[in-house]
């Protein structure tokens, strides 16, 4: 009789702690639908400083802002955490065109890749050989390719339902064509924007030379889908048409810049740090909004959510605006360093940059201890068509932080509209939904709630 009596309270206490959860996240997730505060922080960051290049003015802005919008928020602790940054600089609108006979000419739009070098003063004009992969590349070798310009045509696959799948299945192109062409004697490339869509728009992005020496290698640029499929068709019609290029970005030397951190202290357990971010830089050609604005003004709005309706965290809940994820992860690199040399203990950290779209879940890179426990809080989710809980990838930024005890995660948008916009000249905040932007931090922060109040399964391995 005893054992059954100690049973129904254990059973009555798990249903309080639910229902106090239940009550928790639903007031979250009403200030945030009220009272909310990422949608003006997101308008400011996208509207008045604009797109934030590492190393650039704006970049620098953003760190001031977010600083001071941190400062407001009372948290314990806001502080600039420096950090040495790349600094490329695009210089004058690149420009391109196809030549299907001498003096016919049809102007393409394309967009320099971020870190690539420029073409000689006057532009390159060459013939253009069309290649589908990198395979396809050392399986034509040398003699096809010596002096011609390289397009690299593999489209995203329309079929992936996670465009994530899609965008990771193409982007070696982006990442190592131009190394890569560089080898067999080609003067530039040219590379399909990431894009699903059939548009006007190229996608930068980012790209490597490897150890390639610098009088070896080529420039490098996306095209718009549209100029793709343009340049795809007037090759098979006629193989010998030229494309010129031309385009003056330049690498300077490192700056300085910040990650910009802030902390609520935690009442229980101080030294467990619990991160949550986004990356402040962005790419230079829209403002940044959906890559990563969002993220970072998310992050914010988390601490923000907990304060405004009075939740003491048990742990150290810190948000980090990762500086110069875009090109070469510096300020996560910074990050991790210090966290290593502090030993700073990280058990759960989450990432949001993946667009401001409607929340669909969590991708998390954990044990399967960590993954059960946290799908059991799937029902609390459930009235905000907040459904998946998957295991997977977290973030480029906080996976830095990876080792056997911490749990990663990645806030999971809908993806269909993501590739849109996706380092292009529309990733605007016109494309921004408040709302949407709104239920993702209020999705975050119940997460980190829940994270806070139960910790983590400890991994007895090790
Ligand atoms: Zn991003």
């Amino acid at each position: 009789m005893r054992y059954i009596l100690i049973g129904l309270c254990l059973i009555c206490i798990q249903c309080w702690s639910q229902n106090q959860d239940q009550k928790q996240i639903d007031a979250i997730f009403k200030k945030a639908l009220t009272e909310g505060n990422s949608y003006q922080w997101l308008s400011y960051l996208s509207n008045r400083i604009g797109g934030r290049l590492s190393g650039s003015v704006q970049a620098e802005q953003a760190v001031q802002y977010t600083k001071a919008q941190m400062d407001s928020l009372g948290l314990d602790k806001v502080w600039l955490q420096p950090v040495m940054v790349p600094k490329w600089v695009r210089g004058t609108p690149e420009f391109a065109y196809i030549e299907s006979k001498p003096g016919i000419t049809n102007n393409v739009p394309i967009t320099a890749l971020g870190g690539s070098v420029a073409t000689p003063v006057g532009g390159i004009k060459a013939n253009v050989i069309e290649v589908k992969s990198l395979e396809e590349l050392a399986a034509l070798g040398r003699d096809s390719i010596a002096g011609k310009i390289v397009f690299y045509n593999r489209p995203m696959d329309p079929v992936l339902i996670n465009t994530f799948n899609a965008y990771s299945g193409c982007v070696d192109q982006r990442y190592r064509g131009a190394m890569e062409a560089a080898k067999y004697g080609a003067v530039a490339v040219i590379v399909r924007s990431m894009n699903l869509r059939l548009d006007d728009y190229p996608h930068t992005g980012s790209m490597t030379y490897g150890d390639l020496p610098l009088g070896n290698r080529i420039p490098a640029a996306a095209i718009s889908t549209n100029g793709a499929e343009l340049l795809s068709t007037t090759l098979q019609l006629n193989p010998d048409i030229k494309f010129f290029i031309k385009q003056n970005c330049k690498q300077l030397n490192d700056v300085q810049s910040y990650n910009v951190i802030g902390e609520i202290r935690g009442v229980e357990f101080p030294d467990e740090i619990i991160v949550v971010g986004g990356h402040l830089d962005s790419w230079d050609l829209g403002d940044g909004a959906h890559d990563d604005g969002a993220g970072c003004v998310q992050s914010m709005e988390v601490l923000r959510l907990l304060k405004n309706t009075a939740y003491r965290p048990k742990r150290t809940i810190r948000v980090v605006l990762f500086m110069s994820e875009e090109i070469g992860l510096s300020g996560a690199k910074k990050y991790a360093e210090i966290a290593k040399r502090k030993g700073e203990k990280h058990i759960f950290a989450l990432e949001s940059d993946a667009g401001a779209f409607t929340p669909r879940g969590f991708s998390f890179d954990c044990d399967d201890a960590n993954l059960e426990r946290i799908k059991s809080w799937k029902p609390l989710f459930e009235p905000y068509l907040v459904h998946r809980f998957v295991k997977g990838s977290s973030g480029a930024d906080i996976g830095l932080l990876k080792d056997s005890d911490i749990v990663l995660a990645g806030l999971r948008p809908d993806s269909q509209r993501y590739f849109d916009h996706h380092h292009a000249e529309n990733d605007t905040f016109e494309h921004i939904n408040k709302r949407e932007l709104e239920l993702g931090a209020a999705t975050m922060a119940s997460l980190i709630y829940l994270i806070d109040k139960y910790g983590i399964v400890e991994n007895t391995k090790g």
